[in-house]
């Protein structure tokens, strides 16, 4: 063999720079499953089929374009547990030229593909990865010199330069910024009637990953009843369009709500076809700037949209490959509390946890501010150790790709960046939960409580988190009405505060780590 093109599970796209040069006479790809990939964390059994289902409905396509396939299933026979021994094995059984690898998505899986080339002396030509819109030496670029790294810049830069929902060099509605319009609740009426998901009917391929996975993986958290992700690059077309049509004119005024019993709202739920690469960002972007310039959406949810993708995707990535590896063991605020128990249940009786945790369960996915403003929050007011919280990020939902899960997990959701991601530390008492939601009239606390029988506990903890750090955030402007808040507070009030914390804390079971 020529050249051995190196497939992972986050790189299903036959366009993608792996497949420049390609000669089906003389070069061949190699893919593999390996159950390291499903248990360094924990993982969901919903992530792991929808990687391995993905992954061979790709194989499939490419042996239909008589392209050769080694490929390793999970299940065959003397398996090796990891990608660079069974990478190790296919490269002396060929003994290819070169091998030819697209950047990984993750740093861990990077260095030891390169390690592995290495140690068997192969060559290991490292491709571009073309998904993106921009590459992660733009963002290196955009970072330098700068003191701090604000989202809304890059994003700016983004729109300018590939010309996305402009008008000359002014964005169109002339502003770029229509986050004010796009804080909807759904108020005491609810969110009526949501427009149905695309449904896809289970083919063998996957039938059969979902049997394997029961098999191999029967204690990992999580049900797979509910699997219904798109795992074919056309599957990902339908999904696209059937957001587009029925879920994107609503997306921007209620991206952040969220309501008992419903967990995709208007959401587009194309996170995951966009990680695995089975759908191109530029397709999903053109479609979101058609249905404006048609009038099919609004252009508060059209660019509130293109925001997340065009915007979060590309910034979060640039983040992640600009401080790794040491980003990993940031912990700022110096957070060392075990992860509750019940993040692997969703047993509790705080409403709102159980249900963005009971959901998650259900589908491997829940909303960006169902991740940020219920798990995430919570996980920051008690102080879990970020190591944890991140562990939990990556192994529970279905689109957990390192290289974003993390810079969200750490920075944007636990400060451990110590503002890289985020200018302030996303705190809020269960009160902003009630406005946003309907969590708080199914649960046994109250959320403007801070102290007592009926007390929230968000909303206990928030006091003390805040009285905790209150050294190291004072000299951030955008906390200085939060602390203003707190120095409001008598020092008898506070004190009751601390102490419920300490009984919270005694109450609250810490995850078995032996698990
Ligand atoms: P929509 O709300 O429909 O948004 C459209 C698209 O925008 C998403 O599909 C996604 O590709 C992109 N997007 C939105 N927000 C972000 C963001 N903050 N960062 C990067 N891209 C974004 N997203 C992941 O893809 N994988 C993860 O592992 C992941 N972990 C997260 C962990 C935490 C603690 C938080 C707060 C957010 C995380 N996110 C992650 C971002 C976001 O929550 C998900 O992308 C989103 O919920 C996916 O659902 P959707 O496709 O319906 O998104
Ligand atoms: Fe969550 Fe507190 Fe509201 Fe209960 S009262 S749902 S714990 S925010």
């Amino acid at each position: 063999c020529r050249n051995l093109v190196l497939v992972l599970g986050d790189q299903l796209n036959i366009d993608s720079a792996a497949f420049d040069g390609f000669d089906c006479e003389k070069d061949s790809v190699w893919m593999a499953e390996v159950a390291e990939e499903s248990t360094h964390v924990w993982t969901h059994k919903a992530r792991i089929v929808m990687f391995l289902a993905a992954m061979r409905h790709f194989r499939d396509a490419l042996r239909k374009k008589h392209i050769e396939v080694h490929y390793r299933q999970l299940d065959d026979r003397g398996k090796r547990g990891s990608l660079a021994a069974e990478l190790e094995a296919t490269i002396k059984k060929l003994k290819p030229q070169q091998l030819i690898l697209v950047e990984p998505g993750e740093w861990r899986v990077r260095e030891s593909l390169i390690n592995e080339a290495d140690k068997l002396n192969v060559a290991l030509e490292l491709r571009t990865d073309r998904h993106f819109l921009s590459t992660t030496e733009d963002f290196a670029q955009h970072a330098q010199g700068r003191k701090q790294l604000r989202l809304e810049y890059y994003y700016r830069e983004l729109r300018r330069k590939h010309d996305i929902l402009m008008d000359g060099r002014d964005p169109v509605g002339g502003k770029w910024n229509y986050d004010p319009d796009n804080r909807g609740s759904f108020g005491r009426s609810g969110p009526g009637e949501i427009p149905d998901t695309k449904r896809y009917s289970l083919d063998a391929t996957t039938r059969e990953v979902m049997k394997l996975v029961s098999r191999k993986f029967p204690k990992h958290p999580g049900k797979l009843e509910h699997f219904d992700w798109p795992v074919t690059a056309k599957q990902a077309r339908q999904a696209l369009d059937d957001f587009v049509a029925h879920r994107l004119p609503e997306f921007g005024q209620y991206q952040d709500a969220m309501w008992s019993d419903e967990p995709f709202l208007y959401h587009s739920r194309l996170s995951t076809a966009l990680n695995l690469k089975l759908i191109d960002p530029r397709e999903v972007i053109d479609e979101a700037v058609i249905a404006y310039r048609t009038g099919k959406a609004p252009l508060n949810s059209a660019e509130g949209f293109i925001r997340q993708i065009l915007g979060w995707r590309e910034y979060v990535r640039g983040i992640y490959w600009l401080y790794m590896p040491g980003y990993l063991e940031c912990n700022e605020l110096e957070a060392m509390q075990p992860l509750p128990a019940f993040y692997w249940t969703g047993e509790t009786e705080m409403h709102c946890l159980s249900q963005a945790i009971g959901q998650t369960l259900d589908y491997g996915y829940a909303h960006h501010i169902q991740r940020l403003m219920i798990t995430g929050l919570f996980a920051l007011l008690l102080g879990v150790d970020p190591q944890k919280v991140n562990q939990w990020y990556l192994a529970m939902y279905v689109d957990a790709v390192e290289w974003v899960e993390l810079p969200n997990s750490l920075g944007m959701s636990q400060f451990a960046d110590g503002g890289v991601m985020a200018s302030k530390p996303y705190v809020a008492t269960g009160k902003y939960i009630q406005r946003m939601s309907n969590y708080c009239s199914s649960c046994r606390f109250d959320p403007s409580q801070s102290t007592g029988e009926d007390a929230c506990p968000f909303t206990t903890l928030y006091w003390d988190f805040l009285a905790r750090h209150k050294k190291r955030l004072q000299g951030n402007n955008r906390m200085s009405m939060q602390l203003r808040n707190l120095d409001r507070k008598q020092p008898d009030e506070l004190k009751a505060i601390q102490e419920q914390v300490v009984e919270l804390r005694a109450s609250i079971t810490p995850e078995d780590v032996t698990l």
